[in-house]
Formats: C-alpha cells, structure tokens, sequence
C-alpha cells in the first residue's frame, strides 16, 4: 500500500508480514463461481478457481495514522521474541520497527496505540523486550484498549495462542500505567468536527472495534479483522475459522457493506495484502472493493 492523503488524514502501512491460508479451512463454502467472480478485481499468486487448491493471502501490519498533529498507530501485529503456542509467529525476528521508522516514525513518535481488538496479530508490539522483561515498546503512547475485549481476555479462558499475548502484550501495559480501557463507542479525540471515534463490531472478538477517523472531507475506517480476505465482500455469509461468533460478525460485516458502500469512507482492513485499502461498491448481488 501506498501513502495516502485523505483530506487532512495521513496514512501508511507498515508491514510485519504476509502468510497464505488454506481457503478451505479458513472459509468454508466458497465456490468456483465466487472464486472466478472475485479474479475480476483481484489477485494474489494463492488465488486459484478451484476452493480446493485456494489460499488466502493474509497480510500483518500496522496503519500509521497522523491527524491533527497526533501519530496513531492502529493494531500492532506480533511482535518479536515472543513464545506462542503457533509454529508460524513463533519467536519471530523481524525488522518491524525498521520499517516503522522508514514510514518516518520512531518509537517515541508514537502518541496513541490503538487495538481494534486483543488477538496476538493485533497487540504483539504492545511490548519488546528489555533485560528479560516486557516492557512498552512506544514509551510516550497512551494505549488505548476495549474494555469489553479486556474484560474478556483477562479471565483466561479462550485459545493459548491468544492468551500467552494477553500475558505478554497486554497485560505489561496496564502494569506500567500506560493503558487506558475504552468503552465500544469511545470519542477518542475532537476537535472540530468529526475526528476519531469507535464503532462496536463485535463479533469476530467479544469487543471487536470499527476505527473512524474523519477530517478534512477525509474518511477513513480501521476494520481490524470484520473483513480477513477480499473474498468476503462477494461471500459475507460464510463463517470465518476465527470468528468467536460468527453469526455476529457476518451481521456485522453486511452491516458496514451497507452502511459505507458506493460512499467516500475508505476502508483500511487489517489483513488485506497488496494495496489493502479502498472504497466498497455494490456490485450485483453483492459489493466488490476498489483499491485506491
Ligand atoms: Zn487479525
């Protein structure tokens, strides 16, 4: 993706990585015709007619957000050094905070970190290592979290993966003061007009949160993960392997379809690889995405 100016909206991606997913575990009851339907407007080297042999191409990354002199960064992917019950994020090294400076900003730049919900993808460089503890890694940002999504995580109950995150990644930050829990539809900075503001999304998490940022005839929306795949703006209706509740997230992934097609908002989905962002249109039967 490329850096985009969205009336008075700067933002960048930077990337922590890409992994392709089988389509058929990921998403089951996809079919050719969906398959050969999507091809019209996208592509990706795992993208097959047949679900059989389909991936998903997922991307990991991060939004730089810059608005009104604040620097925002949404979702913070992995994370490096950090022990997960997953193979493929396991003890990952990456050049992540390299790449953050290239986008032009060092850690200390970092104003406000915001989660649009606690999975291990979204909260890993909430932290970084200093002598054998974990410590903040942005050490100026207020960290905004969902309170329902915390209410949740810290009882401990759901899959390993994400709670050795929420030890790791989550909980440091609270223990250092640095968090503050938000509610589901938090203000979190006006002033004049619009400026930026949640949405509840729940669905693929307990607390799953819309990001909005508007200025300057600007519209920007963090998804997180309402939407994993283009695929899912031409199949709403299909369960997700990682959905908590599934009829919950397939509510509200038609409901912003709905709301924001054929619009000016631009949608900033968390794992879309590629050009990522882009405007959703009606398209027949159903929406299809133009990627700016
Ligand atoms: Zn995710």
């Amino acid at each position: 993706m490329k850096d985009l100016q969205l009336g008075a909206l700067q933002i960048s991606r930077v990337q922590e990585g890409e992994n392709p997913l089988p389509l058929s575990m990921a998403l089951n009851g996809v079919t050719r015709q969906d398959l050969i339907r999507l091809q019209r407007w996208y592509r990706d080297p795992f993208l097959r007619d047949d679900p059989v042999e389909a991936g998903l191409l997922l991307s990991i990354h991060s939004f730089v957000l810059r608005i009104d002199g604040l620097t925002i960064l949404i979702d913070s992917c992995n994370g490096n050094h950090k022990q997960r019950s997953l193979a493929f994020v396991h003890m990952l090294e990456t050049d992540y905070l390299a790449r953050l400076a290239r986008a032009g900003c060092h850690v200390n730049d970092i104003d406000i970190v915001m989660c649009t919900h606690l999975h291990a993808d979204h909260v890993g460089w909430n932290t970084r290592l200093d002598n054998g503890r974990w410590v903040p890694t942005f050490p100026n940002a207020r960290y905004l979290f969902g309170r329902v999504d915390y209410e949740f995580f810290s009882q401990q109950t759901h899959e390993e993966f994400h709670r050795e995150a929420y030890q790791d990644s989550v909980l440091p930050v609270i223990e250092a003061g640095r968090a503050e829990l938000i509610e589901n539809d938090a203000i979190v900075h006006r002033e004049i007009g619009d400026g930026l503001w949640l949405e509840s999304a729940a669905g693929h998490s307990p607390g799953n949160l819309c990001i909005h940022a508007e200025r300057g005839r600007g519209h920007a929306i963090f998804s997180g993960d309402c939407f994993h795949h283009p695929i899912q703006l031409i199949r709403p209706d299909l369960p997700f392997f990682a959905d908590a509740s599934s009829a919950d997230a397939v509510a509200v992934r038609k409901r912003l379809m709905e709301t924001y097609a054929d619009t000016s908002a631009v949608f900033f989905p968390a794992h879309f690889a590629g050009a990522t962002a882009g405007r959703v249109f009606r398209d027949g039967d159903a929406f299809r995405y133009g990627y700016l």
